[in-house]
């Protein structure tokens, strides 16, 4: 079974064909700049030559055309005919209360979807725009939306409430929802295959590491905790979002600097975290580099980030009286080597003995185990793959 795989944001539009039977990427690419002048298609065809193509795209329904068109094209195509695609998958970065799981997608699914804009007013719009192109292009192919937020429905209350009145709860729909939800799914889900245990008995801590951060506690199988909140910017500071604070420093800084509810949203979501905490960069890269060089504030940024993930480690594990695996996947958590090994030093109490030098020199891009082999907690490497997460979901519901 052939699923495309969408991944609409506000002026770009991420695609992955996929054979789901063989876990094959036939095609992927992006398209950028919808909206804006001189809009691009990148296109890379598994065996065949990749194009990029700079055309404007005045909405999402040019864009899906032009992804169609590269698919089927004569010399780049992967397939012949447009009906070969059997279902389309959509992120959806929140499904509120209301979306558990995956669901296949039809005008009442649509209307709920939107009805939590609210929430979600930068993401949900975007993801529609998408859904409703594929829909036009498309009319005859199912459709799945794949909610970010749908792992974490299974916390319980005590995790995702706030100690705020309940009628913030009720009126204003205020919880931790959590985000990297599919992401936090596959890599449990990977990571069960390491562990030599039921999955009722077992006890993981997902660490996704990227540009945004989130860390997660997995018990049984299901999600009970995670750091991102009500929006993605609670938890572990992130490339340019605060993360976890004294709310107080909110009606404080708006009053210090004069800012109104749109610049603290943006003081906090783009100029803070590792690059407001640097002043160098939100790119773990540059940070190490910086950091190497003797700045400070660079150094300052990474120890503080390795420090609050540690926090939340230690958290988790207490919230499940201990932990079978620690995974790390995402940007950093895949590739950041010396960033894993300040996350995990001085875990000994909890079980945790990191293979320092199978660390600095395993393959990158694949699963592998970094804990040495009498660690009580293993520590695992497992590189994400939303998309495919996506893909098998969709061909579940569809089939
Ligand atoms: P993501 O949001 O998952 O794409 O992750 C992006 C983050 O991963 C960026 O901050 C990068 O700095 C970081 N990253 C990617 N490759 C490396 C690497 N080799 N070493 C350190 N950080 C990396």
């Amino acid at each position: 079974m052939k699923v495309l795989v969408i991944n609409a944001g506000s002026s770009s539009l991420k695609y992955q064909l996929i054979q789901v039977d063989t876990g094959d990427v036939i095609a992927k690419g992006i398209c950028e700049r919808i909206g804006i002048k001189d809009s691009k298609l990148t296109y890379k065809p598994a065996g065949k030559t990749p194009f990029e193509l700079v055309q404007d795209m005045k909405d999402h329904i040019d864009a899906m055309k032009l992804v169609l068109d590269a698919l089927i094209d004569k010399e780049h195509g992967v397939i012949a005919d447009m009906r070969e695609i059997d279902a389309v998958g959509h992120r959806v970065v929140h499904g509120g209360e209301r979306f558990a799981e995956s669901i296949v997608l039809d005008d009442d699914v649509i209307a709920e979807i939107e009805a939590l804009s609210d929430l979600a007013p930068l993401h949900n719009p975007a993801n529609l725009m998408g859904i409703r192109a594929c829909m036009q292009i498309m009319p005859n192919t199912p459709m799945v939306a794949v909610f970010d937020t749908a792992f974490h429905q299974t916390m319980p209350e005590k995790a995702f409430m706030y100690g705020l009145p309940y009628e913030a709860y009720t009126e204003y729909k205020i919880r931790r929802y959590g985000f990297h939800g599919t992401s936090h799914a596959y890599v449990s889900g990977r990571a069960l295959e390491y562990i030599d245990k039921p999955v009722e008995e077992t006890k993981i801590i997902t660490c996704h590491l990227g540009n945004g951060s989130s860390i997660s506690a997995v018990k049984g199988g299901k999600c009970i905790d995670t750091s991102m909140g009500f929006t993605p910017l609670e938890g572990v500071p992130m490339g340019t979002r605060c993360g976890d604070m004294d709310p107080a420093i909110v009606t404080y800084l708006m009053e210090k600097l004069g800012l109104d509810r749109k610049g603290i949203d943006a003081y906090m979501n783009k100029k803070s975290g590792m690059l407001g905490l640097s002043g160098v960069s939100s790119d773990f890269r540059d940070l190490d580099t910086a950091a190497r060089e003797g700045n400070a504030r660079a150094r300052l940024a990474l120890d503080t980030f390795a420090y609050k993930c540690k926090r939340y480690i230690g958290a988790y594990a207490a919230a499940m009286n201990g932990a079978d695996a620690i995974v790390f996947t995402a940007g950093v958590g895949e590739n950041d080597r010396a960033m894993r090994y300040e996350i995990t030093r001085g875990l000994e109490y909890l079980g945790v003995e990191l293979d320092e030098e199978y660390n600095m020199t395993c393959p990158r891009g694949e699963e592998v185990i970094i804990s040495k082999p009498t660690s009580r907690v293993k520590v695992i490497v497992i590189p994400t793959d939303e998309e495919m997460m996506i893909a098998k979901d969709t061909a579940r519901l569809v089939r």
